[in-house]
């Protein structure tokens, strides 16, 4: 079984361009898969020998207090049928009050987070990253999806226990 890595975080953190980035091949979108709804966005990618399976979850609000409206309901089911899950936020925008909520939805999920820390082209990444310790989910991976920088590194990590 391909592991299944969910992208999860607020809307404009960069998740559907990390979506494209890992699965940028022929064929990717997964129309139909044993066990899995079609009400996400599915895709197939590998780096080197190991294939996965990746989910663009649309459905985090952010806006509304609480964690029902924040962590809309499409967003925790790929949570629950993921292995691993990748934890966008957003290095040029800073910390913000809804990654912490999500953040503390995510510590609790049982599943392993990697936090990514996005958009890091053309800024310091050190200083954009050093912001988001804060959320506890440790050490943040530094990437800028819409160039596929830092990628391959996380995806290294995010696949080795698989
Ligand atoms: P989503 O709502 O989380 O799916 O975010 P999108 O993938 O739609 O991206 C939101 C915006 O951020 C778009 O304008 C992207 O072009 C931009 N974006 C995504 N990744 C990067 C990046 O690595 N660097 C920069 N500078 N912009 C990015
Ligand atoms: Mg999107």
């Amino acid at each position: 079984m391909k592991p299944v890595i969910a992208l999860v975080g607020r809307p404009n953190v960069g998740k559907s361009t990390l979506f494209n980035c890992l699965t940028r091949s022929r064929d990717a979108l997964v129309a139909d898969f044993p066990g899995l709804t079609r009400d996400r966005k599915y895709g197939t990618g590998q780096l080197g020998e190991r294939p996965y399976l990746v989910v663009d979850t649309g459905g985090l609000s952010g806006e509304k207090e609480g964690i029902d409206s924040i962590m809309a309901r499409q967003a925790r089911l790929a949570i629950d049928e993921s292995d691993a899950v990748v934890f966008l936020v957003d290095g040029r925008a800073g910390l913000n009050a809804a990654d912490q909520v999500i953040a503390d939805f995510l510590r609790q999920c049982g599943k392993p987070v990697y936090l990514a820390v996005n958009k890091v082209d053309g800024i310091d990444p050190d200083v954009a990253a050093s912001d988001f310790h804060a959320l506890g989910i440790g050490e943040p991976y530094q990437i800028a999806a819409a160039h596929g920088r830092g990628v391959r590194s996380m995806m290294n990590r995010v696949l080795e226990t698989f």
